[in-house]
């Protein structure tokens, strides 16, 4: 399908607004002076019923983000033998729920406490599974939000590392409401000084300024799939 300017592309389908996200990636890229092939797309499949899966499937997506663990399962226990299927845990995590989310998760993006990283650390043992790990970084300190408060992080990294854990990057998600440069600028730092190449950062709102700053990997939900609060649409290709 042509497509020189993603705006042009069939924002009414969802393969439409697949093609218009990447075409949108592969532009901020550009304008970073960076690769497109750098920025993973990760789409978020959190609450969508199974005929979206099967359309984002169909249309090629093959990386995705879930945000509880129960839900993940019964949306994609069923369709683990998808090859090149990635399933990236980006919701909080329970220790109690630690076995079950490395069972099904290539990916947990969301590790932010010691404890946290004792539980993985065994779960993933115990499973004889390599985990791969994401911090995620509380980067506007907000009392309600998840993730290890910024003057933290260098200890937890180190936490893990001695139970021979995989830290591969970090994740954030900048307060509501305000401009996230600054935030996603502090998790670049925070990456840097400790080695990290990979960087979860920006949604739908935001995805093309994360690239601008360093993303590795965005996470995209309602651009892909229409706002969640609002009725889906009844036929999605
Ligand atoms: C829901 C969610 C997203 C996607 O948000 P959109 O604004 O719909 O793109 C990204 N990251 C996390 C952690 C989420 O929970």
């Amino acid at each position: 399908m042509a497509s020189s300017s993603p705006d042009q592309a069939n924002a009414s389908s969802l393969a439409g607004r697949l093609e218009m996200v990447r075409a949108r990636i592969a532009r901020a890229c550009r304008a970073a002076g960076r690769a497109p092939d750098e920025v993973v797309l990760t789409a978020v499949t959190k609450t969508q019923p199974p005929e979206a899966i099967d359309a984002i499937l169909a249309a090629g997506q093959r990386v995705f983000g879930e945000n509880r663990v129960q839900e993940a399962q019964g949306r994609w226990k069923g369709r683990c033998a998808i090859p090149g299927l990635e399933l990236r845990l980006i919701g909080p995590l329970q220790t109690n729920k630690a076995a079950d989310a490395v069972a099904l998760f290539d990916v947990i993006e969301t590790l932010d406490r010691p404890r946290l990283a004792d539980a993985l650390a065994a779960a993933a043992a115990k499973a004889g599974k390599p985990l791969r790990l994401l911090v995620q970084v509380n980067t506007g300190a907000e009392p309600q939000k998840a993730g290890v408060l910024p003057e933290d992080v260098d200890a937890l990294i180190v936490h893990a590392r001695s139970l021979g854990l995989t830290v591969e990057g970090l994740m954030c998600i900048p307060p509501a409401g305000a401009a996230p440069d600054s935030h996603f600028a502090l998790l670049g730092e925070i990456a840097r000084r400790n080695g990290l190449k990979v960087l979860s950062m920006g949604m739908s709102g935001d995805y093309e300024t994360a690239i601008g700053l360093g993303a590795t990997h965005v996470r995209v939900g309602s651009a892909l799939f229409g706002e969640r609060n609002t009725p889906q649409t009844p036929s999605m290709d």
